[in-house]
């Protein structure tokens, strides 16, 4: 099995397939200077495109693949599905559910990150952004506002003028993140929507102290099987 990792979800699938004595392989981009590894075998680093992990699933003589990569993770996914149809093994997404808003919750969709940073100016001054350290040029225009960032590892400028990194990884629990908004006196809320619940206390706090949230929109992946739970990717291997 290859899973294509890099998700709390990888890691809980690649456990469980260590658990079930099958032969895994979990893969990280290697985007993030410490990861938590999953169990098993694990390789590091991109394929090198379609034709990349083609080769390496025909070289491993790999007999199926979970695409288990975060929701935002677009060229990896487009990747998976078309060397998964050049070499004929079998391809299933696993990708956890969207988040949805509740009563109470003011939350703005946009599709880009760009939106999402135009959408800013009106809504507020100070802003928690935890879209990641990836594509935060973004935000750099925005010389009247100020920015709490929050990522796992120091991000890369063009930043915004106004600023503080907080290094953190999740997951959250409601209080401190009621603590942290309160205590950083922010007023807008910036996340794409992950999904889980690794990272969902965010949002609630910003229900309970009445705070926007710009929300990003997944981007489009292509169609193939998907599952949304663990448990379920697991039932697919262990059947075939
Ligand atoms: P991406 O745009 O889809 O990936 C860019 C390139 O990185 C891919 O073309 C591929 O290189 C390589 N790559 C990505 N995931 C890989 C994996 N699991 N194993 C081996 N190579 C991989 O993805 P990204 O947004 O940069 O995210 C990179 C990784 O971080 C993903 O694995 C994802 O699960 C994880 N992650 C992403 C986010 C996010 O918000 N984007 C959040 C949390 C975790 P080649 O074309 O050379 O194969």
């Amino acid at each position: 099995m290859l899973v294509l990792g890099g998700t709390g979800e990888a890691r809980e699938l690649a456990a469980e397939l260590v658990g079930h004595g099958i032969p895994v392989v979990s893969s990280l981009a290697g985007r993030v200077a410490r990861p938590r590894l999953p169990a098993g075998e694990v390789r590091v680093g991109g394929f090198g495109g379609p034709d990349g992990l083609a080769a390496w699933i025909r070289e491993h003589r790999t007999a199926a693949v979970v695409d288990a990569t975060h929701p935002f993770a677009e060229r990896i996914g487009a990747s998976a599905v078309e060397a998964a149809a050049r070499t004929g093994v079998p391809l299933l997404r696993l990708a956890r559910p969207g988040w949805t808003a509740g009563p109470g919750d003011d939350w703005h969709w946009q599709d880009t990150l760009d939106q999402a940073a135009a959408a800013l100016p009106g809504l507020g001054e100070r802003i928690f952004l935890t879209s990641g350290r990836q594509g935060l040029a973004a935000f750099a225009g925005l010389d009247e506002l100020w920015f709490l960032i929050r990522c796992v590892d120091p991000p890369d400028p063009p930043l915004p003028r106004r600023y503080e990194v907080l290094l953190d990884r999740g997951p959250y629990e409601v209080a401190s993140e009621v603590a942290l908004l309160r205590d950083n006196r922010i007023d807008v809320l910036v996340t794409k929507d992950s999904g889980g619940e690794m990272t969902a206390a965010k949002l609630t706090a910003a229900r309970q102290l009445g705070l926007p949230v710009v929300i990003v929109r997944r981007p489009r992946r292509p169609v193939t099987e998907t599952v949304d739970r663990v448990e379920d990717a697991l039932a697919w291997i262990l059947n075939r």
